[in-house]
């Protein structure tokens, strides 16, 4: 596989080959500054006039202003400025305005971000209110209704850029026009522009923003239209340009490739009919619930642009989805922001009222109107891929046999997790703190090992992890011997066996085959020991790891000092803060200054690093459905050994033990990769790195087999 799959054009859009001609065109022939008077100004002024032309009579601008501007955050910024200003002076004068500032929920934050920044500048204090969203996403007309008369601003995007959900922009009108005739409307149409129909003159619309990046304009360029005769103040003083309403030299380059952008949605070559993009979207939504089981979309089709698909799957954090894709080379974004444990749920899908696991754990897909049948039909065999790669991998009920069938595995969602203690020689299990995300990928993992399952144990106190403990059990009702009785809460078998710790104390312990899980339950937590205890006795060098069903606290350690080694490897299930592991030694004696500064290291210094240490480990941490989803890695011409993060547990205890050669750790962006090398520094282990920026970076400097974007132009290139 040697092309990525380009499938984020909410976020930005490549540059349309026409578009990067007209670029280099204005640089190169037409570099003259349009306020020259001489003949090389003159022809550039004349492409400024010819771009702006076409701007208003395509969309529809009548006798209105079109405005460029570098992109649509400026010409948000300069709309509500202007309609504030406007406000001001009109209560100057005395004259009634409205005293709300409504945005739409579902706003891109550049609205209401200024609506604030304006507000507070100009010491206006008018109430600054998001107008609720209804479950498809769209604004509810009641409350606009109710709050229009008072509303002095009103912002309502055309279409989201999160879900697609185009907004009923008529409906809105129309409640305008009999509730606020004197409030000033602003319409953010960056997503709209060549996807809808925009005819701006003939509609109440006083402001609308344009952004070029967002369709295959290159980024610093953008318009703003204003309705002739709406207010306007100056975002920008200075030598005059555009009229004395945008000062500063114009984007030349930029202005000249969207007037080719333009030019090509005018003759209506380059771009997908409305019905293509719907069939577009069809056979992406149809390969992903193939391939994605339980997939959900978070809006509905009817209402949302053809272009944009946004869904969540139950048990997967977007995250988790992310790394999949781009392991397949499909670029896509989360709806949510992302900070290193736990994920932002995103405030769109949050205003919409959908579930905090949907909002958590959304994907955005999203393509431009110049795709084509080749893009889509990759895209699709790439999302199968990815189907294939997740059940080979034993998250969606295939094959965990190829990798690791005894110790433990960690499967975590949003800075909590489960545990998977294995035992291969009888093939069976232990559930440790199952969590409500992660039942489906827990019952698929122990199926396709088939496995039997000894117990699933819940947290005793918390009444939503017992629910989900007896809803696995159920699930899994065919994997647990019925006659053994278990504890309601907590999972814990009546019948049991006893082992003697090192410190004399005798506990009760689950067989696990030769292994046992030995329960210490203490009234703030419950720890579990796993090891294999000779002659019914643990002894702290027969531990292999310890769990708490809690975040590990150093109180918590001290209880088991004198049943554990320093050095044995203790787990939480509340790993908010991406531990991953520890040991009683790091806790209790590693120097307070440890120091996670050096321990990145760039992908351009690889291979000086691996020339001088010739040892190194290059540990590739993805999870396996990552690695099967896409191609082999090859790094500084060699291949990494594969530990995932969500098994390095098992390796710790050898690698802090043996030899200790540098490990250079390696994933998809160089987070996790941050989080494995963090751990073992805490450790001890200080010959522990991670790569900047991991393969993303490292595939633009040609250390992976660089992958080329197959960009959805190709078509629209023939054609031109
Ligand atoms: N509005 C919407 C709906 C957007 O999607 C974006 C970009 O993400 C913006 C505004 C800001 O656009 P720009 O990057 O041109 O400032």
């Amino acid at each position: 596989m040697q092309n990525e799959i380009y499938l984020d054009a909410n976020a930005s859009t490549p540059v349309l080959p026409v578009a990067a001609a007209s670029a280099l065109d204005a640089m190169r022939a037409l570099f003259g500054n349009p306020s020259s008077t001489h003949c090389t100004g003159l022809r550039a002024k004349n492409m400024l006039r010819a771009v702006r032309a076409r701007a208003v009579r395509l969309l529809g601008a009548g006798e209105g202003r079109m405005l460029f501007v570098s992109g649509a955050t400026e010409a948000i910024q300069t709309a509500v400025l202007s309609a504030l200003c406007a406000i001001r002076d009109r209560q100057q004068q005395g004259a009634r305005t409205g005293s709300l500032l409504l945005y739409g929920a579902t706003e891109h934050k550049a609205v209401p971000e200024s609506l604030a920044h304006w507000n507070r500048i100009l010491g206006l204090n008018l109430d600054i209110r998001a107008l609720p969203v209804d479950g498809d996403g769209q604004h509810d007309l009641n409350v606009l209704r109710a709050l229009a008369p008072d509303a002095a601003l009103i912002c309502t995007m055309a279409a989201n850029n999160e879900t697609g959900v185009v907004s009923d922009l008529n409906g809105i009108e129309a409640v305008l026009l009999h509730t606020a005739d004197k409030a000033l409307w602003l319409v953010d149409c960056v997503q709209a522009l060549g996807k809808l129909p925009l005819n701006l003159a003939t509609t109440r619309i006083d402001y609308a923003a344009f952004s070029g990046h967002k369709l295959y304009a290159p980024k610093g360029v953008g318009m703003l239209y204003v309705r002739a005769n709406a207010p306007f103040t100056a975002l920008m003083a200075g030598g005059g340009q555009e009229s004395g309403q945008r000062s500063g030299t114009e984007n030349m380059a930029g202005i000249a490739a969207l007037g080719a952008v333009l030019e090509a949605l005018e003759d209506g070559r380059s771009f997908r009919s409305h019905a293509e993009l719907l069939a577009f979207r069809d056979r992406l939504a149809d390969s992903l619930r193939a391939a994605l089981p339980g997939l959900v979309f978070n809006s509905a089709f009817a209402k949302a642009l053809p272009t944009t698909l946004n869904f969540s799957v139950p048990g997967f954090a977007s995250k988790e989805l992310l790394d999949l894709f781009d392991a397949a080379g499909i670029r896509v974004s989360s709806g949510s922001a992302c900070s290193a444990a736990k994920a932002a749920p995103s405030f769109v899908l949050e205003a919409m009222g959908l579930p905090a696991w949907q909002a958590a754990s959304a994907i955005r897909m999203s393509f431009g109107p110049a795709a084509d049948e080749s893009f889509i039909h990759l895209a699709c065999e790439r999302i199968a891929s990815c189907g294939h790669a997740l059940r080979a991998s034993g998250l969606v009920r295939s094959d965990l046999r190829s990798q690791t069938t005894d110790g433990a595995v960690q499967f975590a969602c949003d800075g909590a997790s489960s545990w998977l203690l294995l035992d291969a020689e009888s093939r069976s299990c232990v559930v440790i703190d199952p969590q409500p995300e992660l039942t489906r990928r827990l019952d698929g993992a122990i199926r396709h090992l088939d496995y039997r399952v000894n117990a699933i144990l819940s947290r005793s106190t918390d009444s939503a992890h017992v629910v989900t403990r007896q809803a696995l059990a159920r699930q899994l009702e065919d994997r647990i011997d019925s006659d053994i009785a278990t504890n309601p809460d907590t999972g814990w078998p009546m019948r049991c066996v006893t082992v003697t710790l090192a410190d004399g104390r005798r506990v009760e312990a689950l067989p696990l085959g030769q292994q046992v899980l030995a329960r210490l339950a203490q009234p703030e937590a419950c720890m579990y020991l796993f090891g294999r205890p000779e002659s019914q006795r643990l002894g702290a060098d027969a531990v292999r790891f310890g769990f708490f069903n809690s975040k590990v606290s150093l109180a918590l350690l001290h209880q088991l000092t004198e049943v554990i080694n320093p050095g044995t490897v203790v787990c939480a299930t509340d790993d908010c803060d991406a531990q991953l592991a520890t040991t009683l030694q790091a806790e209790k004696f590693s120097a307070p200054d440890r120091s996670d500064l050096d321990m990145h290291l760039c992908p351009t210094a690889l291979d000086a690093f691996l020339r001088e240490h010739i040892d190194t480990l290059l540990v590739d941490v993805r999870e396996p459905f990552e690695r099967l989803a896409g191609p082999e890695v090859l790094l500084a011409g060699r291949v990494p050994i594969h530990v995932p993060l969500s098994r390095l547990v098992n390796q710790l205890p050898a690698w802090t033990r043996g030899a200790r050669p540098p490990l250079v750790f390696i994933c998809r962006s160089g987070n996790r990769s941050g989080k494995a090398a963090s751990c073992l520094r805490r450790l001890g282990y200080a010959q522990s790195w991670s790569l900047t920026g991991g393969l993303a970076l490292a595939g633009t400097n040609g250390l992976n087999p660089a992958q080329r974007a197959v960009q959805p132009l190709a078509v629209a290139q023939n054609r031109e």
